[in-house]
Parts: C-alpha cells; structure tokens; sequence
C-alpha cells in the first residue's frame, strides 16, 4: 500500500495532515537547534514595496494621479547624499514621483523655511522629507515644525507626535525606522498584546515612538536609557525587545528573555581587518550570543534598516491617498 509508513502516518494525523505538519515540524526542528528564527527585513521590505507598486497603479489607473514626495537636502555630507539617492531610487522603483531641492550649505533658515512652504503649497506633492542633520545655523525643529502636517511624511512633527501618543488619536503619519520594527514583529507573526515590551533608546526618531506605538498595540513599555540603573535586569523581563541605543553588541545573551522576539535597530560601524572596507556593521544586540536565547531576531544589516525606506513609501502612498481619493 502507498502512504507514509505507520508511525509517521500517527504523527500526521495528530498534527492534522501533510500541509500543517510542514511548519510544525520545521518548528520542532528550529526548536532543536534551540536557535532563533532571523527576521529577514530585506524579503519582507521587497514584499511591502511590491504591495506599494501595485497600489500606486491602482490609484493611477482610477485617478490618472500618482503621489509626489519632496525630498529635500541642504549641503553636500556624503552619507546624506546617499541616503537621498535611495530615497529617490525607492520612489521610482514604485512608480511615485520625487521632487528634488538639493540646496547649498550656505542658505539662509529662511530661504528653507520658503522651499518647505513652496512644497506645501504644491498640490502634486504628497510628502516633504527634509534630509537631516541640517546645518549648524539653521534650527531643524523649526525647519520640521513647518512642514504640513498632512505631508508629514517623516512622522516628526510635534502634532503627529502627539497623536501618537495620546489615547483616541491617531497620527497621520508614524515615524519609519520604528513603524519598519513594529511591521516586522507583525508580518513575523509576533503577538504584541499584553506582552511585556522593552525599548532601549527614547531618541525622538527611534527609541520614544517606537516605546507609544508599542503601547498602542496593548504591550506594557519600559524604556532604558543611558541613566537607567539596572539595563540587564529590566531587558531580561521583555517579550519583545527593541534595541536603539547605538551602541555596538552592548545586549548580551543573558540579557535576552528566553523566547523574546528581538528588534536591533542599531546600526555601528567598528573595525573589521577582514573585510576589505575595514569595518562592518553590527547592532546594539549581541547577534550570535541573542540568537540562542531569543525566539526571533533581525541581523544587522538586512534587518530593521530596508523597513525604513519602506515605510517612507507607504507613508508617501497613505498621504498620496488622503490627498487624491479622500481616504482616511
Ligand atoms: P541617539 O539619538 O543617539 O539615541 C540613543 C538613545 O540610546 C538615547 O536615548 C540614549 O540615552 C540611549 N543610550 C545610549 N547608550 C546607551 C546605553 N549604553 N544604555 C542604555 N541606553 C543608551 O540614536 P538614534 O538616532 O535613536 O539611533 C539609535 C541607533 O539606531 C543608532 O545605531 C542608529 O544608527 C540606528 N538607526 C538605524 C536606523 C535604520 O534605518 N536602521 C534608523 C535610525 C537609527 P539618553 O537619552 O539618556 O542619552
């Protein structure tokens, strides 16, 4: 007779036949290795950044419209340069169009006051995303404070901030990086509700939203700082741990909760002679030592950093909507 052989024909009758047994017995077999399930950031931005395109065709081919971000960059820091090449790159890759002011050192507050104002004003423009850190002489936040709420694409304003943190509100834009980590945890099948959450980091781009938009989701936060007293002890409670601190491998193993899902956002360069650029880039979170005690985890790279730009698409996607179709 054909089949399996008996005793693992019991096996798949318990587990409910062939295609459940499949992921049950691959879990069986990670728990054996006793080793994490990594949470590959770059398939599941690739994925997000498909499901962006096709939307984009969609509102086109309804609209005749498609959305518009700003991207706009003071001076010539190299890393900002490449930062908004991706950008712009991304943007065309799903068929949203990108306005460009690559502007001097030099310009006045105001001057980028009046481009930020100009973009504002501009029906076809969606997002406006000023590349940061600006000049010295020029103060970001009220350059930031300036731009529409509704193009707000960057999640930075003090309005959506505060949406974000307030009970009954939402902000019409969440900010990236720690948006892409929470989008991580949920498409990897992590429950949030009711978990114990740790943030390492209350910056105001990554540790501080990511710590209320875990308590939106229902999880119970504590944040650790460079002032906390007790940084292993309180990371050894959390279910879910997100580490953005940018401070290289400072998480060790025993800081991992048995079973915690890990989100390291933290992105160092240190000295690597193995490598032909001399550094390598590794996380807050010690990777090799982590993987063995967490039940999920990102690498660094290939983690939390191809979400970011990611979720500036979707941000980019969500005003463009507003703004065309009158969606929420
Ligand atoms: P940041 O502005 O320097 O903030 C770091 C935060 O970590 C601060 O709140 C600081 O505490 C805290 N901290 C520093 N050292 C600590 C320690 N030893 N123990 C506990 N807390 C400590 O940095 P950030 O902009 O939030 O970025 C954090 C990391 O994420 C960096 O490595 C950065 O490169 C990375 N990042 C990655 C992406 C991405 O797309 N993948 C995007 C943004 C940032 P205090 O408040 O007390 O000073």
């Amino acid at each position: 007779m054909g089949g399996a052989p008996e005793p693992i024909a019991k096996v798949l009758a318990v587990l409910g036949g062939i295609k459940n047994a499949i992921p049950i017995l691959k879990s069986i077999g990670n728990n054996s290795k006793d080793e994490a399930q990594i949470i590959d950031g770059k398939k599941i931005a690739a994925d997000i950044r498909a499901e962006i395109k096709a939307e984009v065709e969609r509102l086109k081919a309804k609209t005749g419209k498609v959305p518009g971000l700003a991207v706009v960059i003071v001076g010539e820091r190299k890393d900002s340069q490449t930062y908004v090449r991706m950008k712009r790159k991304a943007c065309d890759e799903v068929g949203i169009h990108s306005f460009h002011s690559e502007l001097p050192e030099t310009i006045s507050e105001k001057e980028l006051i009046d481009i930020v104002k100009g973009y504002n004003e501009n029906p076809d423009c969606h997002g406006i995303l000023v590349q940061l850190p600006l000049p010295k002489h020029i103060d970001e936040e009220k350059v930031l404070g300036e731009i529409s709420l509704e193009k707000d694409v960057d999640g930075f304003h003090p309005l959506n901030i505060g949406m974000l943190a307030m009970k009954g509100h939402e902000p019409l834009f969440m900010p990236c990086t720690p948006k892409g980590s929470i989008v991580l945890l949920e498409r990897s099948g992590v429950e949030l509700k009711g978990k114990n959450a740790v943030v390492v980091g209350r910056s105001n781009i990554v540790g501080m939203p990511a710590s209320m938009m875990l308590n939106k989701k229902d999880c119970t936060v504590t944040v650790v700082h460079s002032r906390t007293k007790n940084p292993k002890e309180i990371c050894r409670q959390a279910d879910i741990l997100i580490a953005a601190a940018g401070s290289a491998k400072m998480i060790k193993g025993d800081w991992i909760k048995k079973g915690a899902a890990v989100i390291d956002v933290g992105t160092n360069s240190v000295e690597d002679k193995s490598k032909k650029s001399g550094y390598a880039l590794v996380g807050d979170v010690d990777f090799a030592e982590a993987k063995k005690r967490a039940s999920f985890i990102t690498p660094v790279p290939g983690g939390v950093g191809p979400m970011t730009i990611a979720m500036l698409l979707q941000n980019c996607l969500d005003g463009g909507k507003r703004a065309i179709e009158g969606t929420k």
